[in-house]
């Protein structure tokens, strides 16, 4: 039991009065200060080289002490916002939240722990390396595993095993479940710096977040309104984006493509077309000639129709698509998925005129003639050839007719292409992965079993692929023959190809980081009936008439044109996609929204003008 104090015990404190002072001068605390225990939560140190101005960090303050500021001596890039933090002190409670969630591993908190002034705005600083005091000082909290906030690991997405994956062009990649997504979704921290790297600038938080409010109208329309070949991106885009996450920074990057598959895989039809087809207005500010109906004649026409145009696509094929309907297999884009992204641009009721090709079943003048500008989209697909001996042998099977030819069976609109039992495929890059590829499954189906030789002049690590081609092609059963050069193709006294004679290579890595391949005088033959070519492809610009072929500008067979994608000297033209930059579907895409802007804008003018 407490003893009762007396009343008399607080007039002991005065003893006190009579003792000298235990203040600890100041001096002795800036000369001398004590180290502070270890992890402890100092001032913030920020080493800017390593931050991505992400804002992660202000995000979860739990103070709201954290600003981030743009700095303008830094140049927003890849992965990296021109931004970084600022810290109130007379707000921070040093929970060390924001280190513990920082994505680039950039935030600490040093021992430092002594600020005097009578300045108040010295108390809210933007750190950097050297701290607030630009004094060298011991590491203070550092965040470790179990104060881990980020989820690091990318949930993996169910595809089909390599045995027996080659039997049919059945897609490989499954999809995710409602729980996968949502989970995979939740590891977005919502930055958006993934957004400056993709071409077309789609709101990627954005529609990652109605994965895991599991609202997917509301996907849709985020989707749609800066990319309508959101279905076709959801599988094969480049996803350049993935590669600025800065999840990526220390763990597995967001499968952003793979969640904007989720949204369309699990949104009802009915819902998918209502929210697209809000988009479109009432024709009635002019009519446009589109030349080509790949991705940026698609996203053109698209864009073109919100605006309330009157679209004519001429197209040389009976499918609209582009290279998505003629070249990317089955296998890794099912033919409902293109479908239905070019059907939705029909709905819109943009004028699909088929199996016309322009210069030859309607002349250009004609097109210009019937309409106010014109935009032309119509990609490559004269096939390139390698400088080797024989190269013009007619029996050389090239990349853009076989892939249109195995894409068209796979999809039940035409017999299986003609093809030898023991063939060679010369590339290298993702294309002749898809030639390769579509032999084996085709070789499959007709023999119940494969030989296609790949020859390359590179190594696998570097090859101009993604690696997982390399990696599933080897799964499913290519022989690569690697560090050879094609010199020669080989050809018999009977005028019959017989193989590939090839010189061999080596590959060393430069100091900026590509490939530099020395071939040697020592040779070899590597036998096959057939040969296949995919070595890339050329532009053909024969249907623009003489006067404008003269007056383009051409450099490495691309047409210069202004940022939105008109052409100098002819305000009325537009060009973009693979004739303009390339390389892939989704600046295709973007391509064509940014012409679309910029005819609105010519057309606009010029009615201004003519009033
Ligand atoms: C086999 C293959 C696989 C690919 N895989 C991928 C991938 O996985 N991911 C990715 O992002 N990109 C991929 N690409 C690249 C991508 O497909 C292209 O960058 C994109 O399609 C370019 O779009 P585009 O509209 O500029 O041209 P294209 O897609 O080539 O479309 C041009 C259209 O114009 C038509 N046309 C041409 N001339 C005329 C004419 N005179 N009159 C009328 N019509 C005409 C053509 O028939 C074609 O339909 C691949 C390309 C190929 C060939
Ligand atoms: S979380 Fe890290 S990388 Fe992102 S802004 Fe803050 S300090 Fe920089
Ligand atoms: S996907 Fe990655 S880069 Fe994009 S917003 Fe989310 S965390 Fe940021």
């Amino acid at each position: 039991m407490a003893k009762d104090k007396s009343v008399f015990s607080p007039i002991g404190a005065w003893k006190y009065l009579t003792k000298k002072p235990v203040t600890i001068p100041k001096t002795l605390v800036f000369d001398t200060p004590r180290e502070a225990s270890d992890n402890y939560r100092g001032f913030h140190i920020n080493d800017w080289d390593k931050c991505v101005g992400c804002g992660t960090c202000a995000e979860i303050c739990p103070t709201n002490a954290i600003n981030m500021i743009e700095i303008p001596t830094l140049e927003q890039s890849k992965g990296n916002k021109p931004e970084r933090p600022a810290i109130d002190y007379g707000r921070c409670s040093f929970c060390a939240l924001c280190v513990d969630i920082c994505t680039s591993d950039s935030l600490s908190m040093s021992k430092e722990y002594i600020h005097l002034s009578k300045d108040a705005d010295t108390f809210y600083f933007l750190p950097e390396i050297d701290g607030i005091h630009e004094i060298e000082y011991k590491d203070g909290y550092v965040r470790d595993e179990v104060s881990e906030l980020l989820d690091l690991e990318r949930y993996k997405m169910d595809e089909i095993k390599h045995d027996g994956r080659a039997e049919s062009f059945m897609e490989i990649i499954k999809g995710y479940s409602k729980e996968m997504a949502i989970a995979e979704a939740s590891r977005c921290v919502e930055c958006g710096i993934c957004t400056f790297t993709c071409p077309a600038h789609m709101n990627i938080p954005e529609y990652i977040k109605s994965v895991w409010t599991e609202n997917m109208e509301e996907g849709i329309d985020y989707l749609y309104k800066t990319n309508p070949l959101s279905n076709v991106c959801g599988r094969v885009c480049t996803h350049t984006c993935e590669s600025a996450c800065v999840i990526g920074n220390r763990g597995k990057p967001v499968a952003i493509r793979w969640l904007k598959r989720y949204i369309i895989d699990n949104t009802p039809k009915e819902d998918f077309e209502r929210v697209v087809l809000s988009n479109v207005s009432e024709k009635i500010n002019g009519k446009v000639g589109i030349i080509g109906g790949g991705p940026a004649g698609l996203s053109c026409a698209y864009y073109l129709r919100t605006l309330g145009y009157e679209v004519d696509i001429y197209e040389e094929k009976p499918l609209l698509g582009g290279a998505v309907r003629y070249g990317v297999p089955e296998y890794r884009l099912p033919e409902e998925s293109v479908k239905e992204d070019v059907e939705m641009i029909r709905k819109m009721g943009v004028n699909f005129i088929v199996n016309t090709k322009v210069g030859r079943d309607i002349s250009f003048d004609e097109i210009k003639n019937t309409h106010d500008a014109v935009f032309s989209g119509t990609g490559n697909w004269i096939p390139k050839k390698l400088r080797v001996k024989n190269v013009d042998h007619p029996d050389i099977r090239f990349a853009a007719k076989f892939l249109q030819e195995s894409r068209d069976y796979s999809r039940n609109l035409g017999e299986m292409p003609e093809f030898e039992d023991d063939l060679i495929v010369i590339g290298g890059g993702d294309v002749s992965f898809d030639v390769a590829r579509s032999l084996l499954r085709l070789q499959t189906i007709k023999n119940g079993k494969t030989n296609i030789k790949f020859i390359a002049r590179k190594p696998s690590q570097f090859l101009a692929c993604d690696p997982e081609e390399f990696e599933e092609g080897t799964e499913e059963g290519l022989k690569f023959h690697l560090d050879r050069s094609p010199v020669e193709i080989l050809i018999d006294d009977n005028n019959k190809i017989y193989g590939v004679k090839v010189a061999r290579c080596t590959s060393v890595m430069t100091e900026s980081g590509k490939a530099k391949t020395t071939c040697t005088d020592e040779t070899e033959e590597i036998y096959a009936k057939e040969v296949f070519m995919s070595v890339g492809s050329d532009p053909d610009f024969e249907y623009f008439t003489d006067e404008i072929i003269d007056n383009l500008e051409i450099s490495r067979n691309k047409i210069k044109v202004k940022e939105d994608g008109q052409v100098e000297g002819y305000p009325w033209l537009f060009a973009g996609g693979d004739i303009t930059r390339g390389p892939d579907i989704i600046t295709a895409v973007a391509d064509g929204h940014k012409a679309a802007m910029g005819i609105d804008e010519y057309l606009y003018n010029k009615a201004k003008n003519k009033n």
